[in-house]
This record gives structure tokens, C-alpha cells and sequence, in this order.
């Protein structure tokens, strides 16, 4: 999810570039670097970490004076967070920058090598650099036009090179824009680096190439020319904005790695900020829609914990008649902090003398302000009305809570791995695109799944059904033979979450049971499997595993809304925060 920002215009770049990779940090900051050209020398200037440990490195270089630059800053999908890994990459005369993941690098790798091209770098990257240069006679365009017949995978480039005084840029499922100044012209990953620059845009289509001059910019494709509206954008310069994206919760789904990434390693070492649940008796989880779901996967990570838990909406525990037993904590789960049912559930418990722990995304909140013990997601401002990055970051807290009560290596191990493993199965668009097209005509859609796998199913199904329509229904798997089933005929779709290692053949029974009565499945699970539509998840502890499994479905709900041309942000009938009963 790295950031891209290019210049080329009367001014010199190096203040542009940085301003803006200082606005795009938060799409990652393993490593960054700029390049210059002047003439005919392109300098390079890289270091690991920060934009400010860039900032500190260009003040000591003398640079060259140019009026064209690229830079970058990474979040690493290939190849370690170290200098030569880093941005900007050159081979031969090509120096680019790039966002994306290359699937298909080693393969090309190999047979670019084999032609004599050294590598300098592990990235993805370097071999795209090696392509155009390799297929560069004349014209860099043509070049570009080759080289992307053999790419697979996704991919947001600038690129320049020591004999041209250009700036090309193409993009394929990874954002970028054009920005247009007064004879001054930008490509960046996101408006808000340079919203201050101009405010005019042209959004690029896929594997349009856009050729900047200081005369001009041309947008191609296979070599005929394209026409581009320039936009204008309202975005304030301290919102965010949508960053290239054409919905918000895809830009959402989008932040969850870096989001996951920043609590992990705030708390990793100070678990001493989390309050210890083994200390309670019993444990209630309340929330609604989604943070109920969430509450859900907490139910069973507890249980397994040896702690005794109870999950309810947040509507029906305010006016249940609860029977606290003593050192009973009750934990409220809201986005917003202002769900008025979960206050009411929240006040509930105030009143009878109970310890309430609030799992919130604002901080100024009222069930922020009013309960004992608040733990704040830092999700950042969540725009779309269908929760995706805050059930994540809920679950993420939900699941620490429960390693501070078993923690094991295992845990450890595969919770700083859990990022760039997020990273890796969002960077599949096209993937989770081939999957909707299998689903958004269908009018009924089922999700099953036993134990935590059930929990998951929930959000999977809730997902679906807000942004698209489509009628969508969880059941534990082993319940559907009990009525449900009578409704699977030919062609009805259904989901089977299959991570749950104590139930994953009965689950899988399940879904044959349904197989054999039409239903068309689509396989969610750990273990590769012969089912045709099948969504590989990689193995992580048990305590993490929804992590990585819902941002898979929350990926297809997107991809199912967009094809069924819906207001995916707005879905009808829903608001962001249900401050009324
Ligand atoms: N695959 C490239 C790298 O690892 C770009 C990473 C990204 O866009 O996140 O350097």
C-alpha cells in the first residue's frame, strides 16, 4: 500500500515530494526515496523508515538542479524493509516507482537474467524497471504498452528515465492520479499530497498511460489517445478525502494492514495498557449490527480462555432482565461511541454497580467518557456507512485481550506477520472481482460455519447484504438440516468458513449435504480443497484467524455492490451512527 508522488514543473521538486510522501505516510513507511533528473543524470536518494530519516539524508546531499522528480514511500510486500529494497528502482535507463504487488516476478525475473539483466534489489519492482528498459527503443510509451502485457497483478507506476525530460505514469488496481497545476503537473497515489498544490484532477483509467511534459500531459492506451475529464476536488485539506478510491469502504478495507500494524505494535510490549479480563467471573460483550458480530468472535476466544461469556444486542440487553453475578465486566463495542442502544446497555450496568470496558473509535464518545476502562481502536475516521477497518481493529482488541490471558509464541509470531499477510490477500482485487461476477445476479445467498467460523459467517453475511441487497443469512453450519434447507435449490450460493480446526470436516459435511441439493459452493478455509470457488486463507493461531478471513468477504460484498451499480457508502436505509433506538 505503498505512496507515490511525481513532479515536473518550473519549480524544484524536492519540497513537493516530501510534503506529499509526509501526507502519504500513512499508507506505509518501511523505506522512501526520491529521484531527480536534470539533463541526464537521474539522482537517487533512499533510507529505511520514516520520511523524516529521508528528510535528514537529502539535507546532507548536495542535489542536483531539476524541474522532474519521483518518490515513494513503502510498505513492503516483497523483499525486506531495508536500502536496496527501497524505492525508487533503476535499471538500465528506467527509474520508477511502484505500488502493487508483481504475482508473476520470479517467473519474468528468471528470464530476464537469463538475457543478462542483474537485479539489485528482491523486490517485485525491479523487474517491471527491467521490462520497459528492456523493450525501450524508441518511444517509452511503446515500451510501457509491452511491458504491462506481461505483468500480472496490480500495479500504480511513475517512471522517468536519464533521456527524456518526461514523466510517465500508468496505473492497474492500484490508485493514482494526475494533478494539474499551472504549467506544473503531479501523479500521486492520493489528492490529499498535494491538495495543496491544486485542487485539479483527471482520475486515469486502467493501463491508461499518461506522458507529462512541461508542454502538456497526453493520456494513451495501446498507443490512441484518450480523453480525460479534468476534475475539480472539494476535499478539505485536513479530511483525507478518498485518496484516489472511488468508495470509502474500499479505502477503508484498504487502511486495515497499517491500522492493524500501528496497534500491534503499540501494544505488543505494553500489554500492561490492556485490562486484565481473567480478573472477572463473567463477561457480557454488547454491541449492535457489526461490533455485535465482533462481539461474537470474542465470545469464543473467552471461552476457550476458560472465562464464562454472554453475547447480546445491545437492544435486547437493555431491557432484559439481567442477573449480574459478582465480578461480572461488561463490555461495550461501538464504533461511534454514541450507538444509543449500547449507551442504554452501558448505563444499565453503570447503575448496578458493574465494571463496564468501552472498545471505541472516538475517543470524546459518551460510552468513551462514561465506562470504567475504554480501549480506543484508532480506526481514523470511518466514512463509509458499512463498518470494514473498525470490526477489524475491534476484533484485533477483543483478541489481545484474550493473549493477555494465554499468551503462547505461536501467538506472538504470527500476530507481527498478521499485516503483510492482510496486505497480501487485499492486493488481490481482481481475484475477489471474479468471484462477485459468480454471485451478484443471485437473490439469495447463505453463509455457514461452526464455533468462531460461525462468528465470522455472521459479519460475512451482514456485509453482504448492506451493500448490496442481495438476501444473505448466516447459520451455524450444523443447523441448516433443521429447516433452513429446504431452501437451497439449484444455483443457491453458499459460503462455507472452514478454519476451525475441531470442526472443519463436519463443516465441510455440511456443505457437500447442500452440494447435493444444487447449491453452488464457495469455499472459505485454511486447506486448499477441489471446490471451483475457493478463497485460500493462510493458517494463523486460532485467535487471529477472523482477521484475516473478513476483509476477504468484506472485499467481495464491495465487488458484489459495485456490480449491481449501487451507492456502496450510502446503502439505502442505513446511517453511520444509530444514535436512536
Ligand atoms: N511490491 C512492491 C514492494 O514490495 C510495492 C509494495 C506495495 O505497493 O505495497 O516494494
Amino acid at each position: 500500500m505503498c505512496g507515490i508522488i511525481g513532479y515536473l514543473g518550473k519549480r524544484s521538486p524536492k519540497d513537493i515530494l516530501i510534503e506529499g510522501l509526509k501526507k502519504l505516510e500513512y499508507r506505509g513507511y518501511d523505506s522512501a526515496g526520491i529521484a531527480l533528473k536534470n539533463e541526464n543524470k537521474i539522482q537517487i536518494i533512499k533510507s529505511v523508515g520514516k520520511i523524516k530519516y529521508l528528510e535528514e539524508k537529502i539535507e546532507k546531499e548536495k542535489l542536483i538542479d531539476s524541474h522532474i522528480g519521483i518518490a515513494h514511500t513503502r510498505w513492503a510486500t516483497h523483499g525486506e524493509p531495508n536500502l536496496e529494497n527501497a524505492h525508487p528502482h533503476k535499471i538500465g535507463r528506467i527509474t520508477l516507482v511502484h505500488n502493487g504487488i508483481i504475482e508473476n516476478a520470479t517467473i519474468l525475473k528468471e528470464k530476464l537474467e537469463k538475457e543478462g539483466i542483474k537485479f539489485h534489489s528482491s523486490t517485485d519492482t525491479e523487474v517491471i524497471a527491467a521490462l520497459i528498459d528492456h523493450y525501450y527503443n524508441n518511444s517509452i510509451e511503446e515500451a510501457i504498452t509491452k511491458s504491462i502485457k506481461e505483468l500480472k497483478g496490480s500495479y500504480a507506476l511513475a517512471i522517468i528515465s536519464e533521456e527524456e525530460d518526461s514523466l510517465y505514469a500508468i496505473r492497474c488496481e492500484s490508485p493514482l492520479i494526475l494533478g494539474i497545476g499551472e504549467k506544473e503537473y503531479y501523479v500521486t497515489s492520493d489528492i490529499g499530497a498535494i491538495i495543496n498544490q491544486t485542487r485539479k484532477y483527471v482520475l486515469l483509467g486502467e493501463n491508461e498511460i499518461v506522458k507529462i511534459t512541461k508542454d502538456g500531459y497526453k493520456i494513451t492506451k495501446d498507443g490512441k489517445k484518450v480523453e480525460r475529464k479534468v476534475e475539480e476536488s472539494t476535499l478539505k485539506e485536513e479530511e483525507s478525502g478518498l485518496l484516489g478510491y472511488e468508495h470509502y469502504m474500499m479505502k477503508e478495507i484498504m487502511e486495515e494492514p497499517i491500522l492493524v500494524e500501528n496497534i500491534i505494535k503499540k501494544y505488543k510490549d505494553n500489554l500492561d495498557k490492556l485490562p486484565d479480563i481473567s480478573k472477572y467471573k463473567s463477561i457480557h460483550i454488547v454491541g449492535c449490527g457489526s461490533a455485535y458480530y465482533a462481539a461474537e468472535v470474542g465470545k469464543y476466544l473467552f471461552e476457550d480462555d476458560g472465562i464464562k461469556v454472554e453475547v447480546e444486542v445491545a437492544s435486547e440487553y437493555r431491557y432484559r432482565n439481567i442477573i449480574y453475578e459478582d465480578n461480572t465486566l461488561v463490555i461495550l463495542i461501538s464504533q461511534s461511541g454514541e450507538t444509543a442502544d449500547t449507551i442504554a446497555a452501558m448505563r444499565k450496568a453503570n447503575e448496578n454497580k458493574i465494571d463496564t470496558l468501552a472498545i471505541v473509535n472516538v475517543e470524546t464518545s459518551t460510552i468513551a467518557r462514561e465506562c470504567t476502562y475504554k480501549l480506543l481502536i484508532e480506526a481514523g475516521r470511518e466514512v463509509a456507512v458499512a463498518t470494514t477497518k473498525a470490526y477489524i481493529l475491534q476484533v484485533l482488541f477483543l483478541s489481545l485481550l484474550s493473549y493477555k490471558v494465554h499468551q503462547d509464541d505461536k501467538y506472538m509470531k504470527d500476530l507481527l506477520s498478521l499485516p503483510q499477510q492482510l496486505k497480501v490477500l487485499l492486493d488481490k482485487s481482481g481475484f475477489y472481482k471474479k468471484l462477485a461476477d459468480a454471485i451478484y445476479k443471485n437473490e439469495d445467498v447463505y453463509f455457514i460455519g461452526r464455533r468462531i467460523d460461525y462468528a465470522i459467517s455472521e459479519e460475512g453475511s451482514l456485509k453482504l447484504k448492506e451493500v448490496s441487497y442481495i438476501h444473505s443469512d448466516s447459520y451455524q453450519a450444523g443447523e441448516l438440516k433443521h429447516g433452513t434447507i429446504s431452501l437451497i435449490n439449484d444455483g443457491t450460493i453458499v459460503f462455507a468458513i472452514v478454519t476451525d480446526e475441531v470442526t472443519k470436516d463436519k463443516t465441510i459435511s455440511n456443505l457437500e449435504e447442500v452440494i447435493s441439493r444444487g447449491a453452488i459452493p464457495i469455499y472459505v478455509g485454511t486447506d486448499d480443497c477441489n471446490y471451483k470457488n475457493k478463497i485460500i486463507i493462510p493458517k494463523v493461531h486460532k485467535k487471529l484467524q477472523p482477521i484475516l478471513v473478513v476483509p476477504t468477504l468484506q472485499m467481495i460484498a464491495y465487488y458484489v455492490a459495485y456490480k449491481r451499480g449501487l451507492e456502496i457508502d450510502k446503502p439505502r436505509n442505513l446511517a453511520k451512527s444509530v444514535t436512536v433506538e
